[in-house]
């Protein structure tokens, strides 16, 4: 698939936290779709502006790909993999364009609740358990703190119960989870929120004019909702 040079198709979760509120966000905009029958692709009817539903994961990737010209997505996610695309290809594919008021949460590091927490050289040695290798990797590294890190793709949170890891580093927003498993949040790598991504280099073609006209009305969405 190749994104469409006089449409624009922007990336939005399927399913989960950051769904519905992308929709309605995108809907104040003043964007209205035809849905397809399989429910991924949805067809822009007020703007040539379409959606693709898929998992957020997927969503950086899609626009490094053309595939999609826009996505909406954690920062969080957009941080870990042009993290890892810098390390692997040395340049960025994706950035912020803004950020977007919904989704907060923080990735934080969590240790037992009943250590005593005195700063990052405390995990020297020890193994922490993430779904963020890229962010906990270089974050130990700006702290000059030498700790094993445990990739897990899900329930990182039980990692230490089971045995798996000594600490984690995971997103928190209440913290509920945390506590239902004895863990307590220490130090905060990132603060994230959902955030509109996008290419490095702005668009040459037709595409300039669509983007710049939802840049705009955004703009004006999110100061009105503050
Ligand atoms: P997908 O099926 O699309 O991969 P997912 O399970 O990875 O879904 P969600 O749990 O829906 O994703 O979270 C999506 C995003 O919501 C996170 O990447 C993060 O930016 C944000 N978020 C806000 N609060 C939290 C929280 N307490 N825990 C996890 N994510 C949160
Ligand atoms: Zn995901």
């Amino acid at each position: 698939v190749q994104g469409g040079r006089d449409r624009l198709r922007i990336a939005i979760q399927k399913s989960g936290r950051l769904a519905d509120p992308a929709r309605a966000l995108l809907t104040s905009c003043g964007l209205s779709w035809r849905e397809s029958r399989d429910r991924l692709f949805c067809y822009g009817e007020s703007l040539p502006i379409d959606l693709l539903l898929v998992r957020d994961d997927d969503i950086p990737g899609l626009i490094r790909d053309g595939v999609c010209d826009l996505g909406v997505v954690g920062r969080n996610v957009l941080a870990e993999q042009d993290i890892a695309l810098r390390r692997d290809q040395g340049a960025s594919a994706f950035r912020e364009w803004r950020s977007l008021g919904f989704g907060g949460c923080r990735l934080s590091i969590a240790i037992p609740e009943t250590w005593e927490w005195s700063g990052a050289a405390q995990l020297a040695g020890l193994r922490i358990a993430t779904s963020y290798p890229a962010i906990l990797g270089d974050w130990l590294r700006e702290q000059g703190v030498d700790a094993g890190v445990v990739e897990l793709s899900g329930s990182v949170e039980i990692a230490p119960k089971l045995g798996q890891a000594d600490a984690i580093c995971d997103l928190v927003s209440s913290g509920a989870t945390l506590a239902a498993n004895q863990l307590k949040p220490t130090v905060t790598l990132l603060e994230s929120e959902a955030v509109l991504a996008g290419p490095v280099k702005p668009f040459e073609d037709s595409r300039a004019a669509l983007a710049e006209l939802l840049l705009r009305r955004l703009d004006g969405v999110l100061r009105m909702r503050h």
